[in-house]
């Protein structure tokens, strides 16, 4: 499998932004609902769902996978699509009390809790792979839109790459180290938001000198 420089790109992002601490979130049950609600919106629009199930006393497993769906749409009605997450979230967390706590769910290795988690409905490979290395604490990579724009920018690896081919190569490019997985996904994100946009700020990037795409 191809390897990545992807040490010397870390370093490179972490010079420009330094360490920034993300997954939002309190509890490991916090981060999984941020996880099935960032799905399709903006983390502003996450915040206040997550505020509004805080603000009724309800950010509990027993008591969010026992809530009846119209009432959990409305606590989560600003992030968007809320039939539909409501619908995803109550799935996920009752899988989740069959178990007896999230930490029981989480007691197991990185491939069985992914496997666990794709065969629920509506939880996809990227919303896996977060609710992995944020909320269970095991060293994946998480490949979101930024992710792969800026891998295929720099590397020129083509946009149709699968999913799992472009984790396998940064995990394979990479030592294994959960604070350094957690971070680099968010360096990628930054990076995204700042310079490396639909439309790439490639003269104010600090990633040009690396990059095939912004030094050619
Ligand atoms: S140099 Fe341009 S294309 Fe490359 S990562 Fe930076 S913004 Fe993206």
């Amino acid at each position: 499998m191809r390897k990545l420089a992807l040490r010397s790109l870390y370093s490179t992002f972490r010079k420009e932004f330094g360490f920034l601490d993300w997954w939002p979130g309190d509890t490991k049950l916090e981060i999984v609902v941020g996880a099935v609600l960032t799905q399709q919106t903006s983390w502003k629009n996450v915040e206040k769902a997550i505020g509004s199930i805080k603000a009724a006393n309800a950010m509990n497993l027993e008591k969010l996978a026992g809530m009846n769906l119209p009432a959990l749409e409305l606590l989560i009605r600003s992030s968007g699509f809320y039939r539909q997450k409501a619908m995803r979230l109550k799935g996920l967390l009752a899988a989740i009390s069959e178990y007896g706590s999230i930490e029981k769910f989480f007691d197991t290795d990185a491939k069985t809790l992914r496997k666990r988690l794709l065969e629920m409905n509506g939880i996809g490979r990227e919303t896996a792979d977060s609710i992995i290395l944020y909320a269970a604490e095991k060293p994946v990579f998480v490949v979101d839109a930024y992710t792969r724009r800026i891998l295929g920018r720099i590397y020129g690896i083509g946009e149709n790459v699968r999913y799992d081919e472009l984790k396998g190569m940064m995990e394979g490019s990479m030592e294994r180290n959960l604070e350094l997985y957690k971070d680099f996904h968010a360096q990628f994100v930054e990076l995204g938001k700042r310079y490396c946009k639909t439309k790439p700020l490639c003269s104010e990037c600090p990633a040009r000198n690396a990059c095939r795409y912004g030094s050619g």
